[in-house]
């Protein structure tokens, strides 16, 4: 394609907000705009890129057998209603009323269609397994739309769904499919980590969350540097450091705290450690008030406490509803008060802590969970931070900053038993079907790449998401060089080479920089002094990850060869990477 016609000029800044390399190279080489906050348009270089994406994830999971669909963005609401995700999922999920006044939502992601069209169809365990998969626009309103694609409220994931007759099947197909998203990846050209992920709003029995480790991720990963154990921060675990003991528990004794509210006043006023105090944290979920309790110097985390409650609805309390109690903010605890649900951490369980009084300016002391306060739910709600042990080996974990590129769940039967996805078994008895889904982010991969392939000059693509292989500069306006020019424009054409060409006549400086930004992995340049280092002619041809001394000058009688040839390798690259790193994988 020529210059000439492209929508998006090369900006000399990054956009205001631009908070990531990725998010201000895109914009700034023209491939993105940004409509609004988390709304972008691709432009012909961003659109490029993200076919070629598309064209890798659709090859592998062909690979697998799974056939591509389509499912519609726009749905009624009922089938949301029938999972309980209506109700579960909070205002991330757009809603709407058609002019008939009917409740309808835009999809974020495609559960509920996927399972009713298996409903519909499914009567024999002799149609399964079934799988399929679509590449489609998603809408998410997200709180915190940032870095650019990366966290966008208008995106495209590569979604699939897979249904079972039996839960080793879905194991069988989830292990394909770790490994075709592996291959996907190694072919984007980027490394990933596969951590332990949450179920969140998808439920079921497991999860696992493909993140490239970059600084610019929003997603923390603790990894046992081991290598035994990684998981996303989430819903990451740490062996116990706190066992319940019984004996030497020490009877109550309320203690007067004046302006002590928070768990570091009442630690120095009473000169104790946070680690024997104990932390209540007033939540508010569908209008319940909920109360956490963990021990003082660890910090409760939310994302496990909407698993436990089983929604995603959840805010601290406000003043009002802790009063409501029979609380006061600052001075809350489980003691004495009645009719209120206990969320309990294990490490809540160390003896003779110091808690709130519910009175204002008033703890007690030695509280013992268990014996003072029954908790209704005890579950690990805690966050793990670098240096609590590995639970696989005692090891101290790190922390790691990460992009999360794609995520499978193994869902089983959470959707099939809401939609009653039956079938009948090979001895006549009525089962219900097994699920699994398997997102990939196609939009935040292109920028993940973007993070992991560029340099001070702007972007540096793998060959294989490249939106044009080729960019080829015609310096100057000699009549000679446009025509030479011109005359390997038609080469690579006919070789069928992607190549973006550009002849504006600006200055070397400004068509080099703005090749360098645009970063397609090969560039030529034709110029009087190539022409005239060969008979034929001649033109430089230089990879964007080598510097100007590197270029080489290469006759235009060999150019396709040579060209061929230095894609092939840096193609090649990627292969021998790829195997060497995902062990047998491919
Ligand atoms: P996150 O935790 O980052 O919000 P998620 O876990 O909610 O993502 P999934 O429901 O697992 O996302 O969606 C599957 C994939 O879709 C993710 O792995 C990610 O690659 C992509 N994705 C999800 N949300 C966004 C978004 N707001 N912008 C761009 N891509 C997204
Ligand atoms: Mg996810």
């Amino acid at each position: 394609m020529r210059y000439q016609g492209l929508l998006g000029r090369t900006l000399r800044d990054a956009p205001a907000g631009a908070d990531t390399a990725s998010a201000a190279l895109l914009a700034r080489a023209g491939y993105v705009r940004q409509l609004g906050a988390g709304i972008f348009s691709l432009l012909p270089l961003g659109w490029a890129t993200v076919r070629r994406i598309e064209e890798i994830i659709r090859e592998e999971m062909e690979r697998i057998n799974c056939w591509e669909v389509a499912m519609p963005v726009a749905q009624p609401a009922d089938l949301w209603q029938e999972t309980g995700r209506w109700a579960a999922i909070g205002s991330e999920l757009v809603r709407f009323e058609d002019r008939g006044g009917r409740d309808m939502v835009l999809a974020m992601t495609h559960e509920e269609v996927a399972a009713d069209l298996v409903r519909r169809e499914l009567r024999s365990w002799r149609q399964l397994p079934i799988q399929f998969f679509q590449i489609q626009t998603k809408f998410r309103d997200e709180p915190r739309p940032r870095a650019g694609l990366l966290r966008g409220r208008e995106f495209i994931m590569k979604d699939a769904y897979s249904f079972h007759s039996s839960l080793e099947d879905l194991d069988r197909f989830y292990e394909e499919c770790r490994l075709a998203y592996l291959r996907a990846f190694h072919r984007c050209g980027i490394d990933v980590i596969v951590a332990e992920a949450g179920a969140g709003i998808m439920g079921g029995h497991g999860s696992h969350e493909f993140t490239l480790l970059t600084p610019a991720g929003e997603d923390v990963l603790l990894v046992c540097p081991t290598g035994d154990y990684a998981a996303n921060r989430e819903v990451a675990t740490c062996a116990a450091d706190t066992t319940a003991e019984v004996a030497g528990q020490l009877p109550l004794e309320e203690v007067s705290t004046p302006g002590a509210t928070t768990i570091d006043q009442v630690a120095a006023f009473l000169g104790i450690e946070a680690s024997q105090t104990l932390k209540c944290v007033c939540y508010s979920s569908g209008g319940e008030v909920v109360l956490v309790v963990i021990r003082g110097d660890l910090q409760v985390n939310e994302a496990k406490v909407q698993a436990a409650l089983g929604t995603s609805d959840l805010r601290l309390a406000d003043e009002a509803q802790i009063r409501a109690l029979g609380s006061v903010p600052g001075y809350t605890s489980p003691l004495g008060l009645t009719g209120v649900r206990v969320l309990a951490d294990p490490s809540a369980f160390a003896a003779n802590l110091v808690a709130g009084g519910n009175r204002v300016d008033t703890h007690v002391r030695n509280v013992n969970l268990g014996r003072d306060v029954v908790p209704t739910l005890v579950a690990d709600l805690r966050v793990v931070v670098a240096g609590d042990a590995c639970p696989a080996c005692g090891t101290p974990l790190a922390e790691q900053r990460g992009i999360e590129v794609g995520n499978i769940f193994k869902l089983g039967q959470y959707y099939a038993r809401p939609l009653n996805i039956a079938f009948l078994d090979d001895s006549g008895e009525e089962r219900l079907v097994e699920m699994g889904s398997y997102g990939f982010g196609v939009t935040r991969m292109m920028a993940a790449i973007a993070e992991a392939h560029h340099d001070e000059r702007g972007l540096r693509w793998p060959v294989s998401v490249a939106p044009v292989a080729v960019h080829l500069v015609a310096l100057g306006n000699d009549p000679a060089v446009r025509a030479a020019a011109e005359q390997v424009y038609a080469l690579l054409q006919a070789a069928g080479i992607a190549t973006l060409f550009d002849d504006r006549g600006e200055t070397a400086g400004v068509q080099f920089a703005d090749a360098d930004l645009v970063g397609a992995p090969l560039r030529l340049a034709v110029s009087k002094r190539t022409l005239a280092a060969h008979d034929g002619g001649a033109v430089e041809l230089k990879r964007r990850e080598h510097d100007k001394d590197q270029a080489q000058t290469v006759a235009i009688d060999a150019l396709l060869d040579v060209v061929r040839g230095e894609l092939a390798d840096l193609a090649l690259r990627v292969t021998v990477q790829e195997s060497g790193d995902t062990d047998g994988v491919v």
